[in-house]
């Protein structure tokens, strides 16, 4: 399978130290070595972070106390300082704006719900994809994100569910970047994230949803993974001339080209591909769009896909907004016609400003 075309990768500058999570295990096992400390140490320090969700060494009272800083300072540098923290949904949803090493700004959030907690994390910093109507792809691309960044903020929410008494259950790769655009870290990071403890965090494959702007060709790479993770891509129409504006990467992969990489994922993975379908008034809404839409998907996927509807969130000073409500139901109605199963994604955090593509760090 060909790599990732090089344009689309973002420069490395800003990596931050190496971390625990960026290694292999054998990397680990050369590290605690350099140390001083025999190999079983690894497994140690992975029940910690994975298990128990500490990040520090210096309370990894099992450690030889003289060991705690030096594992610290090789391995486990701070990745995330959190800047600040907002609440809405009664205390249910929390975005959290975290300032990475380099002052890098990224943002994560975290939704209960009463059967599931969900984290919507970012996989870079930025993105390059440039969709008008997405927050995050006006602003542009910073920076790819490390393995560890992206796994530390999974992390983090864990320890603050685990504090809530609860746990975390679902990770949906949907907040800043393009996930597959940052291939092999995301790849690494969703292994960290599934792993049962001490190799990672034991979150179902199944709780996992990897969205793209649809990337072909990753999309197929991704699929001979062997991952039973969702694949979500963000189509936004059925027509490669719309969607050519709305997802300028169109340019490059046609919707055509997408739905075939996206029925290879869901027949290599057995996993319904959720189609994300960001609903803009007089853009993308016509009747004859949902008709050609369901079609289409059914043709493609068969029963093999899901539709997604997200009601715009609209991002400042855009000249787009949501479509009205009967607009919506017609348009549900008429996807689910051709055979194909459409509901409507509910919008929280949106006072936040922490809702759908509205990650775009505003302090930045
Ligand atoms: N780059 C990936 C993942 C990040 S965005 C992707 O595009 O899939 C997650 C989802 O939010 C995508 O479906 C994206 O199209 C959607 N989205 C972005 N901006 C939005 C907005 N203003 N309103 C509603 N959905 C939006």
């Amino acid at each position: 399978m060909a790599e990732i075309p090089l344009v689309f990768d973002a420069p490395k500058r800003g990596m931050p130290q190496k971390h625990f999570a960026d290694l292999t295990h054998e990397e680990r096992v050369s590290a605690v070595q350099e140390l001083g400390l025999p190999k079983f140490r690894v497994d140690q320090i992975a029940r910690h972070y994975y298990g128990r969700l500490e990040a520090d060494p210096t309370t990894m009272t099992d450690l030889p106390a003289a060991a705690r800083e030096k594992v610290r300072d090789a391995l486990f540098p701070t990745l995330m300082t959190p800047v600040r923290q907002i609440s809405t949904d009664g205390g249910d949803t929390t975005k959290t704006l975290w300032q990475l090493h380099d002052g890098t700004l990224l943002e994560s959030v975290l939704m209960r719900y009463k059967d599931r907690a969900t984290l919507c994390i970012s996989s870079q910093a930025g993105c390059g994809m440039a969709c008008p109507f997405c927050a995050t792809g006006q602003g542009g691309i910073d920076r790819n994100l490390s393995t560890g960044e992206i796994v530390d903020q999974v992390r983090a929410a864990a320890a603050t569910m685990a504090a809530e008494g609860s746990r975390l259950s679902n990770i949906v790769f949907m907040g800043m970047g393009e996930p597959l655009a940052n291939y092999k870290r995301v790849m690494s990071a969703v292994r960290q994230i599934t792993a049962p403890a001490p190799q990672g965090f034991g979150i179902s494959q199944r709780n996992v949803t990897v969205s793209t702007v649809g990337l072909a060709p990753a999309i197929r790479r991704f699929a001979d993974e062997g991952f039973s993770v969702t694949l979500a891509v963000s189509l936004h129409t059925p027509d490669d001339e719309l969607r050519d504006t709305l997802v300028p990467v169109n340019n490059r992969w046609s919707v055509s080209e997408v739905l075939d990489a996206a029925k290879y994922y869901a027949e290599k993975s057995g996993r319904r591909v959720s189609i994300e379908y960001a609903l803009i008034r007089d853009i993308n809404d016509q009747g004859w769009r949902a008709d050609m839409l369901g079609k289409k998907l059914h043709k493609a996927l068969g029963p093999l896909v899901h539709v997604n509807l997200i009601p715009l969130n609209p991002t400042p000073g855009s000249k787009w907004d949501a479509s009205p409500k009967e607009r919506q139901d017609e348009f549900v109605r008429r996807v689910i016609a051709q055979g194909v199963p459409c509901t409507v994604r509910d919008t929280r955090g949106q006072e936040i400003a922490a809702a759908c593509g509205q990650l775009a760090a505003e302090e930045k």
